[in-house]
């Protein structure tokens, strides 16, 4: 039985002040909670904020992004290592967002789920398909490319210790959510897809469904076979509504 993960995308918002209420009642109100995972990804600077205040909670945190490279002339950019002196149990990897504006490329994409797991680390792989893509049958095509290049690079054992998460990018911040059926076919695909690997990495690997997560249509989504969470981006900025997604994961 796969556990559920919640997982809230901060983006770039937050401030110490607004982090601190946020997080505070999420230590609050998730205390005596053990039936799912919750994790958060704030913004780089804030992540020494949730090793202080989230270290003996059940919430656990992660970053937006992370360089491929282990040190040196890159300037703005930020390492494993960083990552994991702030102790991170996870980072995001190939958003849509880093994708599409950062023209991050599949293998830019796989070199850092590579580094991500070298570091002890649980790379979060997010995947989905445009508006286009979806409307000219590709989705699969899209998400199969995606998953692909990771697999050229780690091999399925990468696996092992990673998440996947499911992101239409066209129902990313739009209000637009895939409809539970919608999801539960690409997440089946994916694990179909990983399972020609290996099928018991497949059959335990966590895919979590993102794209307008909300409360009123979390219990939908979730109540499919392989939907194993969610990763929220909006909705998580509001700890009443992130609270009531992770009840609705069991
Ligand atoms: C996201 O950015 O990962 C996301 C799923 O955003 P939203 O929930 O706002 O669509």
């Amino acid at each position: 039985m796969r556990r559920k993960i919640v997982a809230g995308n901060w983006k770039m918002h937050g401030t110490l002040a607004e982090n601190e209420a946020r997080l505070s009642q999420l230590v609050l109100e998730l205390k005596s909670r053990d039936a799912c995972d919750v994790a958060v990804f704030p913004s780089a600077p804030y992540l020494f904020q949730c090793q202080n205040l989230l270290a003996n909670s059940i919430v656990m945190w992660g970053a937006q992004n992370v360089s491929q490279h282990p040190s040196g002339a890159y300037t703005g950019e930020i390492s494993t290592a960083m990552l994991a002196d702030f102790g991170c149990q996870y980072a995001l990897i190939g958003h849509s967002e880093r994708r599409e504006l950062f023209h991050e490329t599949d293998q830019d994409t796989a070199q850092k789920f590579a580094v991500v797991l070298e570091a002890g680390l649980k790379p979060m792989l997010c995947v989905g398909e445009t508006l286009d893509q979806r409307e000219s049958g590709d989705t699969m095509v899209v998400i199969n490319r995606q998953i692909d290049a990771v697999l050229a690079s780690v091999g399925i054992a990468g696996f092992t210790n990673a998440v996947i998460a499911y992101e239409p990018v066209w129902a990313i911040g739009t209000g637009k959510t895939a409809t539970p059926e919608q999801a539960q076919e690409v997440h089946g695909a994916i694990r179909q897809q990983l399972a020609q690997h290996d099928a018991v990495i497949a059959e335990s690997l966590q895919i979590l469904y993102g794209g307008s997560v909300k409360p009123d249509n979390a219990e939908a989504i979730f109540a499919q076979p392989d939907v194993d969470g969610a990763l929220v981006g909006g909705a998580s900025l509001n700890p009443t509504d992130f609270i009531k997604i992770c009840n609705a994961a069991g």
